[in-house]
């Protein structure tokens, strides 16, 4: 299962959750100190976005 990047607003800090590619489309998570999921922003982590475009490009 893939790692995600999130950024909560509130806190300031990133944090990572594991979910599948298909929750990731469907749902922001709550940041580890329970803010909402509206203040939390999706990161792409670098590695699975140069993994992505590679495999596109070839
Ligand atoms: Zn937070």
């Amino acid at each position: 299962m893939p790692v995600y990047e999130f950024f909560c607003r509130k806190c300031q800090e990133p944090f990572t959750e594991n979910m599948s590619i298909k929750e990731h489309d469907e749902r922001t998570p709550k940041c580890p100190r329970n803010h909402e999921a509206k203040e939390v922003e999706k990161r792409i982590s670098s590695v699975h976005t140069v993994t992505t475009k590679k495999s596109l490009t070839y």
